[in-house]
């Protein structure tokens, strides 16, 4: 279990990028979703112990994370958004590389666990080839395997699927889901998708606050009979944003398909629809918004 209290961060800029976060996170996939910016790099680098925060705790089965990083990271494995390879280097020669540096210093169980990473990670029939060399799709692959060595307790992915094609996107969320219920993994993202396919729980981040957190579907379940669609032309949209709560809108066919949160059915030709993961975010991120304009 992780248990965030009360964190925040305002960086040297003035950016308050975490505002009196807590969470408790527990076994299994946790998604984490918010739109760039809303802090969720800070919050993963944070518990991932790469920066401090001003204020507030962290603890994960008992450690006090940011007063014994050291302990934190022998536990840790840690998927960054952007992580640098040696242009050179095999994936085979690079895990055993971190192997080494993770501290599996028997030979024998190094090689078990490097081929046995490979295999898991389905890059065995090119671990000879320079990490360099390979696709979005296999070097986030490769991100998983780096990440999984030494058996961690915590897993921290930061933005996997961003950039990928949506058969690697597949490919990627198996492999996360094989990861296991025994470890906490925190999914970190602002793709939807990789939320509703993989995690049991779940929060919104929001300009440094979380702003709604549970099971998807009991998130779901709390707009039942509030999200209304309708397509209207381009040219109507600015008119239906004064007048309504609209939370998306999507261009088809030259319309835009519009959805609208409200108590009551609007009238004028909407209609009820059975709201998904896609409302809820955007309804979230939506009257974070409002209210910011305003405050
Ligand atoms: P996300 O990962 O959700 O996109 P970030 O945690 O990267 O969000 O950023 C949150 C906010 O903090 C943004 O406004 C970003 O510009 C700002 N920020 C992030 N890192 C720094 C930094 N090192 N110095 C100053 N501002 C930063």
């Amino acid at each position: 279990m992780l248990e965030i209290r009360n964190l925040s961060k305002t960086y040297g800029n003035g950016v308050k990028a975490l505002d009196d976060v807590s969470l408790s996170i527990p076994k299994g996939m946790f998604g984490l979703l918010g739109p760039n910016g809303a802090g969720k790099s800070t919050l993963m680098r944070t518990i991932a112990t790469l920066q401090n925060a001003d204020k507030g705790s962290i603890d994960f089965n008992g450690i006090d994370v940011l007063k014994h990083p050291a302990k934190l990271r022998s536990q840790l494995g840690y998927l960054p958004q952007d992580f640098g390879v040696y242009p050179r280097m095999s994936a085979r020669a690079m895990l055993d590389h971190l192997a080494i540096l993770k501290g599996i210093s028997d030979n024998k169980e190094r090689k078990r666990v490097v081929e046995g990473l490979l295999e898991q990670t389905n890059l065995a029939k090119v671990a000879k080839k320079a990490v360099a060399s390979y696709s979005g799709g296999m070097r986030q692959r490769f991100g998983i395997a780096q990440a999984l060595i030494g058996d961690p307790q915590l897993i921290i992915v930061d933005e996997p699927t961003a950039g990928l094609d949506p058969e690697e996107r597949n490919r990627f969320h198996n492999l996360l889901s094989e990861i296991g219920e025994n470890v906490v993994v925190i999914l970190s993202t602002h793709i939807v998708e990789d939320v509703a396919d993989l995690c049991p729980r779940m929060a919104i981040l929001n300009q440094g606050q979380i702003a709604a957190e549970g099971a998807p579907a009991e998130l779901i379940t709390r707009l039942d009979g509030k999200v209304w669609k309708k397509r209207i032309s381009k040219a109507e949209l600015p008119a239906y944003r004064s007048r309504y709560n609209v939370i998306s809108m999507r261009l088809t066919q030259g319309e835009v398909l519009v959805h609208v949160e409200a108590d009551e059915n609007p009238g004028e030709g909407f209609e009820a629809i059975a709201p998904d993961l896609e409302d809820v975010y955007f309804s979230t991120i939506t009257s974070g918004r409002a209210e910011a304009e305003a405050a």
